[in-house]
């Protein structure tokens, strides 16, 4: 069993989420930390969660990659040693396995976020369009035309047929911090705008 699985398998969302901090209710709901939330949106099941409010989605480690803005590789990492899993078990670490840590799961995070704020974006683009010449631009509007390109032009990278420059993609963008960044940025949205989105 590969250590994602073995680490999804002993932990669930709902004890991640206790451990780094979060308060869960009787229900499994607690507040959502990717998005302003001041009453419980966020429900916590035995494999993966779900947020009623922001649609944020995926199993524990997403959710602690997401929380720390951290890849999934760390995440699983900080998971095994905080839950003390052995990441690899004796009668595995004899036989080499390429095949343990799946490596587009970096690329698939990434398009994640990438896809949320394109979503935002386009959203603004068409509502904040000035109407005639000479309106105000809104900054709203600026920020998309202005980012339009580039998200379009990484999610191009993430998503072609490039494997290598997919996956290349993504540790530039998580290493550099870009996507903690932009992970923060997107939660710091007010929820009238996600209303809106
Ligand atoms: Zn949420």
């Amino acid at each position: 069993m590969s250590t994602y699985a073995r680490i999804k398998r002993t932990v669930t969302t709902r004890q991640a989420a206790e451990r780094y901090g979060l308060s869960v209710n009787r229900s499994g709901m607690t507040c959502c930390p990717f998005h302003e939330d001041r009453h419980p949106s966020m429900k916590l099941n035995e494999d993966y969660f779900f947020c009623f409010g922001c649609s944020a989605s995926g199993d524990v480690i997403d959710f602690t990659a997401r929380l720390f803005g951290i890849s999934l590789k760390d995440a699983a990492e900080k998971l095994a040693a905080d839950f003390s899993i052995n990441p690899r078990p004796p009668e595995q670490s004899k036989i080499p396995n390429c095949h343990a840590e799946p490596s587009h799961d970096g690329a698939r995070l990434c398009t994640c976020v990438l896809r949320e704020y394109l979503r935002h974006l386009r959203i603004w683009q068409l509502r904040h369009r000035p109407e005639k010449p000479g309106d105000p631009i809104h900054p709203r509007f600026a920020e998309a035309m202005q980012e339009l390109p580039t998200v379009n032009h990484l999610l191009d990278c993430l998503l072609g047929n490039d494997l290598l420059l997919a996956r290349q993609t993504a540790e530039v963008l998580c290493r550099e911090g870009h996507l903690r960044r932009l992970s923060e940025y997107l939660g710091t949205l007010s929820e009238k705008e996600r209303d809106c989105a």
